[in-house]
C-alpha cells in the first residue's frame, strides 16, 4: 500500500492556549471532518482536556497531549506529549511553573504593545481564551489582526512579535532534556513537533534528533497540513532511520488556507504509528 490520508490528527489546540475554538467545539469540528483519533496539544496547558474528552466521549478516540516549550542550543523546540496522565503531580508542578512563566512573560510583550499604541493587549488577549489558559505569541498575532494592525498572524509576527522586533520578549524556556522527562514521568510519549519548522539545516536537525532520541525521546511528526510531498518524504525517511515512532498533526490553532483539522495527514503505511504502538500496551486513558 502507498502513502494514505489519514484520519488521525495526534496535534491541535483549543482556546486552552492559541487556538480559536473552545475544547468542545474542537471536538464537534473533528467529528464533521470524519476523524477517528484527536489529541489536543495545547502549549505548555492541559486545562482542556477533560472539556475536550468528555465531548469526544463514545464518538472519537481521544488522547491526552500537551505541546511543551523548550530550549536546545538556544532554539526554541516543541515536544509533543502524548498519552500523558493528566492527574500526574510531576507534571501539574512543572506547568505550574510554566504557567507562571509565560504569564510573565505575556504581561510584559503586552506592556511593549501599548507602547506601540495598542490598548488592553494584555487583558484582550486573556478574555478571549479560556481562564488560565497559556497566553502565546499566538494570542497575539490574533489580537493585532483583529485591531487592524497586520493582515496575517506571520504579518504581526514580522512587524512585532519575532526576535528583533520591539515586542518581542526573550524567554528562557526549560531544557530540552527537562520537558522530555517530565513527558516521560507522566507516561506520556515524547514526540519531536514540526521537524522542519525550525529552519535548520539537515545535519543540525540529525543533531536534534540524536541529542533528543538520547534523552529518551521516542517519536517524531513526519506529516502536518501544510508540509511539501519533499518535507514529508524526508522525514519518514529520519523516521525510519532513527527508530522513531511516527505520528501526525495539522497544528490546527483557526480555520486558514490550508489549515484544517485533519487535512493533507499523509503517512507511509509501513512507519511504526504511535496510536498502534499504544494498542499494544492496552489504553492508559
Ligand atoms: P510562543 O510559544 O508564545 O513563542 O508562541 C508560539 C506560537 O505562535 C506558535 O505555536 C504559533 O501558533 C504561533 N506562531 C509562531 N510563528 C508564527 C508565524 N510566523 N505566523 C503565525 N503564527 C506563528
Ligand atoms: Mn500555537
Ligand atoms: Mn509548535
Ligand atoms: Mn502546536
Amino acid at each position: 500500500m502507498s502513502a494514505y490520508f489519514s484520519k488521525i490528527d495526534l496535534h491541535c489546540h483549543s482556546s486552552a492556549s492559541d487556538g480559536a475554538l473552545s475544547p468542545a467545539a474542537l471536538i464537534s469540528r473533528a467529528l464533521d471532518k470524519g476523524l477517528t483519533h484527536i489529541a489536543l496539544t495545547d502549549h505548555d496547558c492541559i486545562l482542556g482536556l477533560e472539556e475536550a474528552e468528555k465531548a469526544a466521549a463514545g464518538h472519537l478516540t481521544f488522547i491526552n497531549g500537551v505541546e511543551l516549550s523548550s530550549l536546545w542550543r538556544d532554539n526554541q523546540i516543541h515536544v509533543v506529549g502524548l498519552y500523558i496522565d493528566r492527574k500526574k503531580q510531576a507534571l501539574l508542578t512543572y506547568l505550574e511553573m510554566v504557567r507562571n512563566l509565560r504569564e510573565q512573560r505575556a504581561m510584559e510583550i503586552g506592556y511593549r504593545l501599548e507602547k506601540q499604541g495598542f490598548k488592553d493587549a494584555y487583558s484582550e488577549c486573556c478574555a478571549q481564551a479560556k481562564a488560565g489558559a497559556s497566553i502565546t505569541r499566538g494570542n497575539y498575532a490574533r489580537y493585532i489582526v483583529s485591531k487592524g494592525r497586520a493582515q496575517s498572524a506571520d504579518e504581526a509576527f514580522n512587524i512585532y512579535l519575532k526576535k528583533g522586533r520591539s515586542c518581542y520578549v526573550k524567554t528562557v524556556w526549560p531544557a530540552l532534556m527537562e520537558v522530555v522527562k517530565i513527558i516521560l514521568e507522566s507516561d506520556g510519549i515524547p514526540i519531536l513537533a514540526h521537524p522542519k519548522r525550525y529552519d535548520f539545516t539537515n545535519t543540525k536537525l540529525k543533531e536534534l534528533l540524536s541529542d533528543f532520541k538520547e534523552c529518551g525521546g521516542m517519536g517524531m511528526e513526519v506529516s502536518s497540513c501544510q508540509m511539501k510531498p519533499s518535507e514529508r518524504e524526508y522525514l519518514t525517511k529520519l523516521c525510519f532511520d532513527y527508530g522513531f515512532l511516527a505520528s501526525i498533526g495539522s497544528d490546527f490553532h483557526y480555520v486558514g488556507q490550508y489549515l484544517e483539522l485533519g487535512y493533507n495527514l499523509i503517512i507511509d503505511p509501513l512507519l511504526p504509528k504511535v496510536w498502534e504502538h499504544r494498542q499494544h500496551k492496552g489504553p492508559k486513558n
